[in-house]
């Protein structure tokens, strides 16, 4: 007879979870074909051989960080307490991702950071700088570091952002998000193997999400590089509040259920046009109330 335990998921690809139990790692699948589980999950599990599991059941979320095109969702990650978006002098980041990443964290609840890497570049540093005094301007914290030519004043700015905090990283590939990591967590590069061993996807060690423990009380979690952000599963209602400098616009509209997009007497429309809110911010959200519009999945 097997008891049932609990864990923490700490890799998954496709089905297959790498499920952290004490100090032990377990391959799991889950019953049936359910395959909700997120990185980060706590899972109660029973185990079926020395190294090998069947999750159970998900336990309650904090949080829960996703994406979703048209005809699904996918799950980020689970129980984060912030998101990190890394961009970088050069190549440019592309702003888009940047303010989706950052209103999927206010969706979720999750705080955000934003990290400007490379800082090294000089001759891209001012409009780097330029362009990310939009964030923040809306307070999200903006933290300069170069992994590559100043790693100890890198790990001083972020290590103590990370104490006690379970961090996802995001970025466009190339920005220097896996040189962050391996500075940042001193084995990250044998965890990483030996996670792909586990999961046996060797050749494919950047395409699955895998949760790194810093220390007893801190997790940084790594998701691959994407190309695209899509929030289809975001309603219009949860839009307009995780664009932060609409907040004290809502409610000053001429009608009471405003969309923000073509209305008459709309505040945040007159916003938008004086200026106190970004253009490319309205934009975005205009293109994410179209998105939603068209999920037609679940
Ligand atoms: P990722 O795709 O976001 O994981 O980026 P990598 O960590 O692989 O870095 C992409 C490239 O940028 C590599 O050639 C790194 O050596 C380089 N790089 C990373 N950090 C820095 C930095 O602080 N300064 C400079 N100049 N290059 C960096
Ligand atoms: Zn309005």
């Amino acid at each position: 007879m097997t008891s049932e335990e609990s864990g923490t998921v700490i890799a998954a690809h496709g089905r297959h979870y790498l499920v952290e139990v004490g100090d032990v790692r377990l391959q799991c699948v889950t019953r049936g074909k359910k395959s909700d589980v997120a990185v980060g999950d706590v899972v109660r599990l029973k185990r079926t051989s020395a190294d090998q599991g069947v999750i159970e059941s998900i336990g309650e979320r904090r949080t829960l960080l996703y994406r979703s095109d048209q005809y699904k969702s996918k799950l980020l990650a689970a129980n984060l307490t912030q998101l990190f978006v890394v961009v970088a002098t050069e190549p440019g980041f592309s702003d888009d991702l940047v303010s989706r990443a950052l209103v999927a964290a206010e969706a979720g609840g999750i705080a955000a950071h934003l990290v400007l890497n490379k800082i090294d570049v000089e001759t891209a540093l001012p409009r780097a700088r330029e362009r990310l005094a939009l964030y923040a301007g809306l307070g999200y914290p903006v933290h300069e570091v170069s992994a590559t030519a100043a790693p100890e004043a890198t790990r001083t700015t972020l290590l103590p952002l990370l104490q006690g905090q379970s961090t996802i990283l995001i970025g466009q590939s190339g920005m220097g998000k896996s040189s962050l990591i391996n500075l940042l967590v001193p084995d990250a590069d044998i965890a990483t193997r030996e996670i792909s061993a586990a999961l046996d996807s060797g050749k494919h060690t950047t395409t699955f999400t895998r949760l790194y423990r810093m220390g007893s009380d801190a997790a940084i979690i790594d998701s691959p590089g994407f190309q695209e952000f899509g929030l289809h599963h975001l309603s219009e209602g949860m839009l307009e509040r995780a664009f932060r400098e609409f907040a004290p616009h809502l409610g000053h509209c001429r009608f009471y259920n405003c969309h923000h997009l073509t209305e008459p007497g709309c505040a945040v429309l007159s916003a938008v046009a004086s200026g106190e809110i970004a253009g490319m911010r309205h934009d975005l959200y205009r293109q994410l109330v179209h998105e939603s519009e068209q999920t037609i999945g679940y």
